[in-house]
């Protein structure tokens, strides 16, 4: 069997509007997955973010490693630089396999790897075509046999394999992620994913796959039936990462971690009868309509310190346009009850979805002013490349739509367009007003600081906060438009 060096990337640039450095799980599961199933394997991981390098310096870094195999996961913010990576590693090691995946390939397909030098791309979940390219790689095959791969001809042309790509069924049989390979304790001095100040002592964790909510703002790579891992190979993994590296907060980017109750409640009992005595964060938030007292009590026994409540949109006309269909009602709910056991809860609005109205911004604004969430962001609706977001745009404002840039982009300071029935100065003016608004009530300061899990590290926060509450300066569109009476036709 043939030894391979592979060589694993997490690109993107390290933005001081959006710092938050995760451990790239994605990279960190392919990677355990590979190593468990074959031989021979060499594997380095580079995270650009952490690194805070340029995508010059990742070209030099992969190059300088001269390995067998690259594979490069990215968002779309990051699209526009991996055509000239690609060339770089291609012109300096003509024999390596250079493999791309992540959210942005999975989202447009094979438009991804059009312009690059990829040899192939992965357009979703990414394991087991990634075991069976690293075999044929071995076995000096072909990838043909790979189901759902875009490959590479020798012509340059690039075809997609018959099938869909395979996924595991059984998220227990997943690996614990490769945490060996990265420098564990790095990241414990950056913003992970909860906006909780470093330093913590924290691991990310994914716990399982699929939402079936069909929210047309939301990414599909892991389709929409809900997986999840037991909870006993769950917390058995939370048990070997405390052991190992000490870590005390374990975040959690599952999209949907409390659709099945009955995995919640054996999730909290066992981390109890373990005595692991762990803080769990949601960053990626729960599913606040649909929380129960049960199921609040159950994660807060199990540790739950923070967790993120995506309110979105406060009109129902938005909630149903983008397909959330939140119950409003509902969500203050769960914050309440969440808020009544003190767990830190910071909100997710966004702005400017298509056709919204100022007087729609303003409801997300009463709803947010109005509920127990102890802090917000407010971002602007982003239409990224085959969402059902940008396909509504496309439909009801295509000429806002064209020559789009994601490129660094950020949905605080650098949107990239603007979609809703308003001006991009009254836009602004309501996020601005938002933010204000939001904090600007002695009682959630008080419960603020009463509930944060480091309130001092915390106000560092607050004056930049409401600096830009007031700053005319926040923000700008990169593709500006002014339509004072919202845009034709609508
Ligand atoms: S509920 Fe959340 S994770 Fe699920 S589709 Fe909607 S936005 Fe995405």
């Amino acid at each position: 069997m043939k030894p391979l060096h592979v060589f694993l990337v997490s690109l993107g640039e390290y933005l001081k509007t959006a710092p938050s450095t995760p451990p790239p799980v994605g990279i960190l599961s392919l990677a355990a997955w590979a190593r468990e199933k074959l031989r021979g394997l060499r594997i380095t991981l580079l995270d650009q973010r952490l690194e805070r390098i340029n995508h010059q310096e990742v070209a030099r870094r992969i190059i300088q490693a001269r390995p067998d195999v690259v594979g490069i996961s990215y968002m779309t913010s990051a699209d526009t630089f991996v055509p000239g990576i690609t060339k770089a590693v291609r012109d300096a090691l003509p024999s390596c396999t250079i493999l791309l995946g992540g959210s942005h390939p999975a989202a447009v397909q094979a438009a991804a790897i059009e312009g690059t030098h990829a040899d192939a791309l992965v357009s979703g979940e990414g394991e087991i075509a990634f075991e069976m390219i690293l075999r044929a790689i071995q076995d000096g095959d072909t990838f043909e046999h790979v189901p759902g791969l875009y490959r590479r001809l020798p012509d340059g042309s690039v075809v997609r394999n018959p099938g869909e790509l395979p996924i595991v069924e059984n998220l227990d049989e997943l690996p614990f992620l490769a945490y060996d390979l990265l420098d564990v304790p790095r990241y414990w001095t950056v913003y992970s994913q909860s906006p909780i100040p470093p330093p913590q002592k924290q691991v990310v964790l994914s716990s399982s796959r699929g939402c079936p909510f069909p929210c047309i703002f939301c990414h599909k790579i892991f389709g929409k039936t809900f997986r999840g891992q037991t909870p006993e190979r769950l917390v058995d993994e939370m048990e070997y990462l405390k052991k190992k590296y000490g870590a005390e907060r374990f975040d959690f980017i599952d999209d949907a971690f409390i659709q099945d109750k009955e995995r919640v409640y054996r999730f909290s009992e066992e981390v109890n009868r373990r005595n692991l005595r762990v803080k769990l964060t949601m960053p990626n938030g729960l599913r606040t309509d649909t929380l129960t007292q049960e199921v609040v009590d159950a994660m807060v026994a199990a540790g739950l310190r923070s967790c993120a409540c995506a309110l979105d949109a406060g009109s129902p006309r938005i909630q149903k346009l983008v397909r959330k269909g939140l119950n409003i009602q509902r969500f203050l709910d769960g914050v309440e009850m969440m808020a009544r056991h003190r767990v830190f809860t910071y909100g997710f609005m966004m702005f400017g979805f298509p056709t919204e109205t100022a007087e729609e911004m303003q409801m997300t604004i009463d709803i947010s002013r109005k509920s127990l969430l102890h802090m917000a962001f407010f971002f602007k609706a982003t239409p990224y490349p085959n969402s059902g977001l940008y396909d509504l745009a496309m439909q009801l404002c295509p000429e806002r739509m064209r020559n789009l840039d994601f490129t660094n982009h950020d949905v605080y300071y650098n949107p990239v367009v603007n979609l809703s029935a308003v001006s991009d100065e009254e836009l602004l003016y309501y996020l601005r007003k938002a933010t204000r608004t939001f904090f600007g009530s002695p009682t959630r300061l008080y419960r603020f600081t009463r509930d944060c899990p480091h309130p001092f590290r915390f106000l560092q926060f607050f004056p930049g906060a409401i600096a830009q509450s007031f700053s005319r300066k926040r923000g700008r569109f990169r593709h500006p438009v002014h339509y004072p009476e919202g845009p034709a036709g609508l």
